[in-house]
């Protein structure tokens, strides 16, 4: 790997480090990241109610505020070094495809955020994007081609959540084109570990597949539905490797106002995903495929050609390893709502 700057080698401790989206996976996690490496000066914002955070950390700045109204913004970056933009209404298939009015209003954080920090004089301000900005028609065979950056146009973005990162990363490099706010977009692909929503309807399907086996093992049934024909493929990124790559990205001035694909190359179908999963847990299931139920794209993998040329490193925690740490946090938080311990799981906020 190269020596890529980093936080650690662009920041004073001190200096206030603003994360967006904080109550959720991954920004609590960058939150959690940022705190280990010594900063002293976090704020850490969502709209959750604190409670249902999925991490508080000691000595974070913590606050419950709706980051779709103007006024809100301007008042958490307010002398912000650096802004993380991890908010949005988002979830799984199940919930992007049956949601697509909440997901297309999150274009309002990212729009009020970005001028607020472009305002309180921000160094640097991170866009979280997906690869769901991809153009669908690219991606309709399991075997699919690995998608590069410069597959995103001609535009056929996921409708609704897709379309939404795609206009807020337009803003990310019109804010450098037009003011000089050096802006960094990363497009990630699905993203898994521990911390994150496991249960309610936004869970994705390392997650949920998780939830669903140890489910059939506290019933002592062996079935289990999985969604579409468990053809359908996917790499999915480690939550360590995400917030690494975050750091490297959003301090990378070669990526200025570029995005950039944040994910693993490790692709695998939902149905050998499954087959991990009882590997793990030690148990041999009987599979039921609901036809009906959504499947997102037939395939996405994630070229790493152009991470790899610029930061010579990419995601690379295998799969199995992950997923052996993911399930077994997620079978903690099942064991402990099951003895009435509270747990951020079901929460839905909206
Ligand atoms: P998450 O749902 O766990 O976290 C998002 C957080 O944003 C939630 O806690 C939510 O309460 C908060 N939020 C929503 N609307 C808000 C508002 N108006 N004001 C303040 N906070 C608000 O999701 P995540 O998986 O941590 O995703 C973080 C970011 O990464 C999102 O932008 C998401 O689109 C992007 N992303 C995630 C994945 C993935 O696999 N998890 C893949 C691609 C992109």
């Amino acid at each position: 790997m190269k020596n890529n700057p980093t936080a650690l080698t662009t920041l004073k401790k001190d200096d206030l480090i603003v994360v967006a989206g904080a109550g959720g996976f991954i920004a609590g996690s960058l939150v959690r990241y940022f705190h280990d490496q010594d900063f002293t000066n976090i704020r850490a914002v969502d709209k959750k109610p604190l409670p249902l955070w999925y991490q508080r950390i000691p000595g974070v700045e913590n606050l419950s505020l709706d980051l779709s109204y103007q006024d809100n913004c301007k008042r958490v970056v307010e002398g912000a070094i650096e802004v993380y933009n991890l908010a949005a209404d988002m979830g799984g298939m199940g919930f992007i495809e049956r949601f697509r009015v909440e997901c297309l209003r999150s274009v309002l954080i990212n729009t009020h955020m970005i001028e607020a920090s472009y305002w309180a004089g921000v160094d640097r301000y991170f866009f979280s994007s997906s690869a769901c900005a991809y153009n669908t028609t690219l991606q309709e065979d399991p075997n699919v081609r690995a998608l590069k950056e410069s597959d995103a146009y001609p535009a056929m973005s996921e409708r609704g959540y897709g379309w939404e990162k795609l206009i807020s990363e337009m803003f990310c490099q019109e804010y450098w084109a037009e003011r000089n706010l050096k802006t960094f977009i990363a497009r990630f692909h699905n993203v898994y570990g521990p911390n994150g929503t496991w249960d309610g309807g936004r869970e994705k399907a390392p997650a949920a597949l998780s939830r669903k086996v140890i489910e059939v093992q506290d019933t002592g049934s062996h079935d289990i539905t999985i969604w579409s024909d468990g053809n359908q493929t996917r790499s999915f990124m480690y939550i360590d490797d995400c917030v690494k790559g975050i750091d490297m990205i959003a301090h990378c001035n070669e990526l200025i106002a570029t995005p950039i694909n944040l994910g693993s190359n490790e692709l695998i179908s939902i149905n050998d995903l499954v087959s991990m999963l009882e590997e793990i847990a030690g148990i041999k299931l009987e599979r039921h495929y609901d036809l009906n139920a959504p499947r997102g794209v037939a395939g996405r993998n994630s070229d790493n050609t152009f991470i790899q040329q610029i930061l010579g490193w990419e995601p690379n925690t295998p799969l199995r390893k992950g997923m052996e740490k993911t399930y077994a946090w997620i079978k903690q938080q099942y064991a402990d709502r099951k003895a009435g311990k509270p747990t951020p799981a079901g929460y839905k906020n909206n």
